[in-house]
C-alpha cells in the first residue's frame, strides 16, 4: 500500500496520535493500523487553510475550475486503484465501484468545475436615487468537511467539488472506518491545489472530529452522516454561530400500486434495497405495497432475493458485499432479532449473520411489519427490506410521510397523473417515480426534516458553499 499520511499545509504527514486498525470487512483481517491527528495537528490543518483563504478565494472561477478538471483526470487516470482500495476499505463490490462509482465522482468534479463559472450574483440596479446596489456570491470561508464510510470517496467529492468551486477552503476528515480513498485522494490534492487550499486530517469523531468543528476559526461545518452527530455539529455550531450543511440518515418509503409494473418494480426494490449492502441513506428499506397485489409483489421480490450473490468484494460476479464491520454487522442483528419477536414480521427471506470470515449479513426479506414496529421507524442501515400492506391512495401517502426522515421516496404506478400527484404529496427531499436511488450531478440531492437539510450535488449545493453580500456604490 502507499504511504498512508494526511495533508497539512501543502505537506503529507503522518498522524502523531494513537493508532487506529483500519479492516478489511470481507475477511476481518486488519488492513492497516494508521495514526489520528493531534490536537495541534487539526489546529494546523484549520490555520493553513485560514491563510490560504484570501488568495484561494481571489482567484478566478476559471483557475479554480481547471485545477477541478484536472483532479477529475487524475481520479479517472487512476480509477482503478481507487476502485481496488474502496472495494477492500469498505467491502464493496469492485466492479460496481468501477463502474457506477469512480465515474460519478469524477463527474462531480466536472460538474463543479463547470458551475464555479457561472455561478455569479446580480447587478441589482438602482433603489435609492444615485446608488447602485450590487449582490456578490462570495465564498464562506474555512469549512470543516465530514464524511461517513457507506460512500467515502463520493462523500468526499460532493463535499469538496462545491466547497473547492465556490473558493472557500477547509479540512476533510473522512470516517475512520475507511479512510483510504480520501488518504491517497490527498496525494493528488497536495500536488494539484495550492498549499493549505484543502487539508485532510484522519481521526475518530469524538476526538479529532469534535476538535475540527470547535475549532474557532471554522466558520462552515458540513457533515453528512448520523442524526445524533448532527446533533453534535449543531451545538457546536451554535456555541461558534457557524453555518452547517447536514446530510443525516433515511428510511426511504417506496409506494407500489396494483397498476404498477409489479415486475419492474420488483427488479427496483432488489437494485435499490440491497446496493452497498443496503448502507446507503436512500436505501428502499421500507416499502408498501398496494393490497390486491401484496401477496404477489412477495413471491416476486423474495425469488430476486433469494438469488443475490453474496460474497467478498473482489469475486466475480458479486452483487452484495459484507457490511462495514462487526459492530454494524451486531446492530443489524440486533434490528431484525426485535422485528421477528414481535410476533407478527415474517423472515420470508434471510434475517441472520453469515457463517465464516468477514461481516456478512444475509439478503433479508421481511414481511407484514407495521407502522408502529422500530423496523419501519428506525433507520437499519444494512441488506433489510421490510414489506407492508396498504389500502387506497390516501392511506399510501400517510404511512409513506408518518417519518422523522425525509430524504428520498419513490411511487411505482403506470397512471403517470397518479403518480405526479402522489409525488407532490410526499415530503421527502426527493421523490421517484417508476425508479428509485437515480442521481444526477444537475439534480440536488438533501432531505426534509430529521434527514438535515443542505444540498449535495448541482447548483443549490454551490449556493450553500457561498455567502451573499450587498455592495452598494454611490455615484458621483
Ligand atoms: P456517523 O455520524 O457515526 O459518522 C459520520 C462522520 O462523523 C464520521 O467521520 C465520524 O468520525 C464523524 N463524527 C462522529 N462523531 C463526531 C463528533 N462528535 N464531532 C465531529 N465528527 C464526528 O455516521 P456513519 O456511521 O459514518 O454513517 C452512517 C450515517 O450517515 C447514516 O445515518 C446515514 O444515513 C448517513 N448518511 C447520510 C447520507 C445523506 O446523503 N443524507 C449519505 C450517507 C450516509
Amino acid at each position: 500500500m502507499y504511504p498512508l499520511e494526511m495533508l497539512l499545509d501543502g505537506e503529507l504527514v503522518k498522524g502523531g496520535g494513537e493508532a487506529l486498525p483500519v479492516y478489511d470487512p470481507s475477511t476481518g483481517a486488519v488492513l492497516a493500523e494508521i495514526p489520528e491527528a493531534t490536537p495541534e495537528q487539526v489546529h494546523q490543518a484549520v490555520m493553513a487553510a485560514r491563510r490560504a483563504f484570501p488568495a484561494w478565494s481571489q482567484t478566478t472561477p476559471k483557475e479554480r475550475s481547471y485545477l477541478l478538471l484536472e483532479l477529475a483526470r487524475r481520479i479517472e487516470e487512476e480509477a482503478e486503484a481507487f476502485a481496488r482500495l474502496e472495494a477492500l476499505d469498505v467491502g464493496k463490490p469492485y466492479q460496481a465501484v468501477l463502474n457506477d462509482e469512480i465515474p460519478a465522482i469524477v463527474d462531480t468534479f466536472r460538474f463543479f468545475a463547470g458551475a464555479a463559472r457561472v455561478l455569479s450574483g446580480s447587478a441589482a440596479g438602482e433603489y435609492l436615487e444615485g446608488h447602485t446596489s450590487l449582490i456578490r456570491r462570495d465564498p464562506v470561508g474555512v469549512v470543516a468537511s465530514i464524511a461517513p464510510w457507506n460512500y467515502p470517496l463520493m462523500m468526499a467529492a460532493w463535499k469538496l467539488g462545491p466547497l473547492l468551486a465556490a473558493g472557500n477552503t477547509g479540512v476533510l476528515k473522512p470516517s475512520e472506518l475507511t479512510p483510504l480513498t480520501t488518504l491517497r485522494l490527498a496525494r493528488l490534492l497536495a500536488e494539484i491545489f495550492p498549499k493549505g487550499v484543502v487539508n485532510v486530517v484522519f481521526g475518530r469523531g469524538p476526538t479529532v472530529g469534535q476538535a475540527l468543528i470547535d475549532h474557532p476559526e471554522v466558520e462552515m461545518i458540513s457533515l453528512t452522516g448520523s442524526i445524533a452527530t448532527g446533533e453534535k455539529v449543531l451545538l457546536a455550531a451554535a456555541r461558534g454561530i457557524k453555518r452547517t450543511h447536514l446530510e443525516l440518515g433515511g428510511k426511504a418509503p417506496v409506494l407500489v400500486f396494483s397498476d404498477a409494473d409489479l415486475e419492474a418494480a420488483a427488479e427496483a426494490v432488489r437494485f435499490f434495497g440491497y446496493y452497498n449492502a443496503g448502507q446507503d441513506c436512500t436505501a428502499a428499506c421500507r416499502v408498501y405495497v398496494e393490497r390486491p397485489v401484496y401477496d404477489r409483489f412477495l413471491e416476486l421480490l423474495a425469488e430476486k432475493v433469494r438469488a443475490i450473490r453474496v460474497g467478498p468484494a473482489f469475486q466475480e460476479g458479486v452483487e452484495m458485499g459484507p457490511l462495514v464491520s462487526r459492530e454494524h454487522r451486531e446492530r443489524v442483528r440486533g434490528f431484525v432479532e426485535r422485528a421477528l419477536a414481535t410476533g407478527h414480521v415474517e423472515a420470508v427471506v434471510g434475517g441472520r449473520p453469515m457463517e465464516g470470515p468477514g461481516f456478512f449479513f444475509e439478503p433479508t426479506l421481511l414481511a407484514h411489519a407495521r407502522q408502529e414496529d422500530e423496523i419501519l421507524r428506525k433507520e437499519v442501515f444494512g441488506p433489510v427490506v421490510s414489506l407492508t400492506p396498504f389500502e387506497g391512495v390516501e392511506e399510501a401517502i400517510a404511512l409513506a410521510n408518518d417519518s422523522e426522515y425525509g430524504l428520498a421516496s419513490s411511487v411505482f404506478t403506470r397512471d403517470v397523473g397518479k403518480g405526479m400527484r402522489v409525488a407532490a404529496r410526499l415530503r421527502y427531499g426527493t421523490t421517484w417515480v417508476n425508479t428509485h436511488f437515480m442521481l444526477v450531478n444537475e439534480m440536488p440531492h438533501g432531505g426534509l426534516r430529521r434527514s438535515g437539510y443542505g444540498k449535495d450535488m448541482s447548483i443549490y449545493a454551490l449556493e450553500d458553499y457561498t455567502v451573499v453580500r450587498h455592495v452598494m456604490v454611490k455615484h458621483g
